[in-house]
C-alpha cells in the first residue's frame, strides 16, 4: 500500500492541495506520515509478538482439580468502518492510522470517504485495491464509499456485517455514531477520536520569565495549520497578575502579525465564524485579539479573547472547541480557581504545564488535577504536533474520545481492532502457530508467567 501511494506522486498531491488548500510541503509531509505508519505496522505483524500470546502449560496431577492446558492470543473483530476526518487527508483518512491498523489486526476495512477531499480518497483506495491485488488478497478486503449527507455512514454503522467502527472528526458525529452503535441488536466498539480543547497552564515564574518568548510560541501554535489541528490550545489558563495582563497583550501582538490562511472547506470556515460569534457573544467576555484587515474567502481571522475565572466556571459555552485559529485566556482569581477549572474540564486529549520547575512541586494540585483530564500531559511545550511512536498516546477520557484506554495513533492503535480468545485442551496441531509448542513464528510468549521466545 504504501508503495502504491508513493506511486501516485504528483497527481496525489495536486488533488491533496486544491481539495483542501493546504500547501504542498503539509501534503508531502503528511503523506511520509501516511507511508511511515503503514510501514510501522507491516513490521509489527511481521515481528508477530503483538497478538499477546500466552500460554499456561497444563497441570494434570493439580489438585484438588487438575489444571488444563490454556493458550490465548489476540484475533481479528471483523469488518471495520473508518470513518476520517477532513484536517487530515492522507494520515487520518483512507489509508490512515484507524485503516492501518485494522488491516494490521486482520480485519477488512470499508472507508466512509470525507466528503470534502474524495478525490484525494479515490486516489488512495485506487492504490490500496491495486495493492490488495498484487498480493492476492481476498476480494472485498477493502472499500471505499462515498456521499454528500450521512445516510451511508448511518447505513454502514448499522450493517449486522460490521463488527467495530474508527472515527476522527466532531464530537458530535464521534457521539451520534456511538449512538447508533449501541442501540444495535448487537452492539460494536466506536473508537472515536474527537474534539479537546487542550487546555494549556501558564505558571507565574514560567509568565514572569518568559512571558514575551511564550506569547510568540503561542501565537504560532494556535494558527498552525489555520488552527486545524484536534492538539491546537484553544485553552489558556493563568493567574491574575500583572504579567498575565503583560502576556495577553503580547500574544495579541503577535497573533495580528500572522497572515491569515484559507481554511480546508467551506463548512468549516461557516461552523468557525459561527462558534466564535456565539463564543464572543457571551456576556463578560472581552475580544483582544482580532484580525481586522479584509481577507480572501475561506480565509478565517485568528482571534483571542479574554475573560474571568469566575465567569468562565458559570458558563458552559466558553468551554467548548472552537475549530480553527480562536484561544480564549482565562484569568483566575487564585490557585484554587484554577484548581477548581481544570478539575470541572471536559475530557481532552493534551494539556500543558508552562512552568519552572521548582513550581512543578509548588502546584502538585494542579498538576494532579490536569492528568486527570487528559491523554498527554506536555511540559512546557507546545500541544501541536503528534509524533507517531509507541509511547504516544492519542486520546483522552470522554469527549475527547470514546474510550480512553485506547490510542488512536501509533502501533498499539491495533489493540482497538482484536479480542482475545482463549484455547482450553486445544491439540497442538490445530492451534494458531503462534500458540504451537514449537513457536514456529519465533514471537515472544508469556509462557508459565516468563515473558520468552523458547519452544515448549
Ligand atoms: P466531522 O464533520 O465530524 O466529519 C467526520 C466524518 O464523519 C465525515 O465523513 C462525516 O460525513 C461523518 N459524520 C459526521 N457526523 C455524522 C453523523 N451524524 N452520522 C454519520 N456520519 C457523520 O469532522 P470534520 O469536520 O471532518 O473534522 C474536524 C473535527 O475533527 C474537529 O472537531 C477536530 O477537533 C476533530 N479531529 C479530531 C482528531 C483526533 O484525533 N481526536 C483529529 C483530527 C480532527 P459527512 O461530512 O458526509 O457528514
Amino acid at each position: 500500500m504504501a508503495d502504491e501511494i508513493l506511486a501516485l506522486d504528483e497527481e496525489l498531491i495536486q488533488t491533496y492541495c486544491s481539495e483542501t488548500g493546504l500547501p504542498e510541503g503539509r501534503a508531502k509531509g503528511e503523506r511520509g506520515r501516511t507511508i511511515g505508519q503503514l510501514r510501522s505496522f507491516a513490521a509489527l505483524v511481521e515481528e508477530g509478538s503483538w497478538v499477546e500470546a500466552s500460554i499456561d502449560t497444563a497441570i494434570p496431577d493439580r489438585t484438588p482439580v487438575p489444571k488444563p492446558d490454556l493458550r490465548k492470543m489476540l484475533v481479528p473483530l471483523g469488518p471495520v468502518v473508518v470513518f476520517g476526518a477532513s484536517n487530515f487527508p492522507l494520515a487520518y483518512s483512507t489509508a490512515g492510522g484507524d485503516t492501518a491498523a485494522a488491516f494490521a489486526a486482520g480485519c477488512p476495512v470499508i472507508v466512509k470517504s470525507h466528503p470534502m477531499h474524495t478525490g484525494t480518497g479515490e486516489l488512495v483506495a485506487s492504490a490500496i485495491i491495486k495493492a490488495s491485488e498484487k498480493t492476492n488478497m481476498p476480494n472485498g478486503v477493502f472499500s471505499n464509499l462515498n456521499s454528500s449527507g450521512i445516510e451511508v455512514g448511518v447505513e454502514l454503522v448499522k450493517h449486522p456485517g460490521v463488527k467495530a467502527v474508527g472515527f476522527t472528526g466532531s464530537i458530535r458525529g464521534g457521539r451520534a455514531l456511538f449512538d447508533l452503535a449501541s442501540q444495535r441488536e448487537e452492539p460494536i466498539p466506536v473508537f472515536a477520536e474527537m474534539g479537546s480543547v487542550n487546555p494549556v497552564v501558564v505558571l507565574p515564574k514560567a509568565l514572569e520569565e518568559r512571558g514575551g518568548s511564550l506569547a510568540q510560541t503561542y501565537a504560532g501554535s494556535i494558527t498552525l495549520g489555520t488552527g486545524q489541528f484536534c492538539t491546537k490550545p484553544g485553552l489558556l489558563l493563568g493567574i491574575k497578575s500583572e504579567k498575565l495582563n503583560h502576556f495577553i497583550g503580547e500574544l495579541s501582538n503577535e497573533i495580528v502579525k500572522i497572515e491569515p490562511s484559507c481554511m480546508l472547506h467551506p463548512n468549516i470556515i461557516g461552523a468557525y465564524e459561527g462558534n466564535k460569534q456565539k463564543a464572543v457573544s457571551q456576556s463578560d467576555l472581552q475580544v483582544v485579539a482580532d484580525y481586522e484587515s479584509d481577507v480572501e474567502p475561506n480565509f478565517a481571522r485568528q482571534t483571542v479573547t479574554t475573560v474571568e475565572g469566575k465567569t468562565f466556571l458559570e458558563n458552559s459555552t466558553l468551554h467548548q472547541e472552537v475549530f480553527g485559529p480562536y484561544s480564549i485566556v482565562v484569568q483566575c482569581e487564585d490557585v484554587d480557581q484554577l484548581q477548581q477549572i481544570i478539575a470541572g474540564l471536559e475530557g481532552q486529549l493534551t494539556g500543558t504545564i508552562i512552568a519552572g520547575e521548582d513550581e512543578l512541586h509548588q502546584y502538585k494540585g494542579i498538576i494532579s488535577a490536569l492528568q486527570n483530564r487528559v491523554g498527554r500531559i506536555i511540559y512546557n511545550g507546545v500541544p501541536t504536533g503528534v509524533d507517531v511512536c509507541p509511547s504516544m498516546h492519542h486520546g483522552g477520557p470522554y469527549p475527547s474520545s470514546t474510550d480512553s484506554r485506547f490510542s488512536a495513533v501509533g502501533i498499539h492503535s491495533i489493540k482497538r481492532w482484536a479480542r482475545p480468545i482463549s484455547y482450553q485442551d486445544w491439540p497442538d496441531s490445530l492451534l494458531p502457530m503462534e500458540l504451537q509448542n514449537s513457536n514456529p513464528l519465533e514471537i515472544s510468549r508469556l509462557v508459565n508467567n516468563e515473558q520468552t521466545h523458547r519452544e515448549i
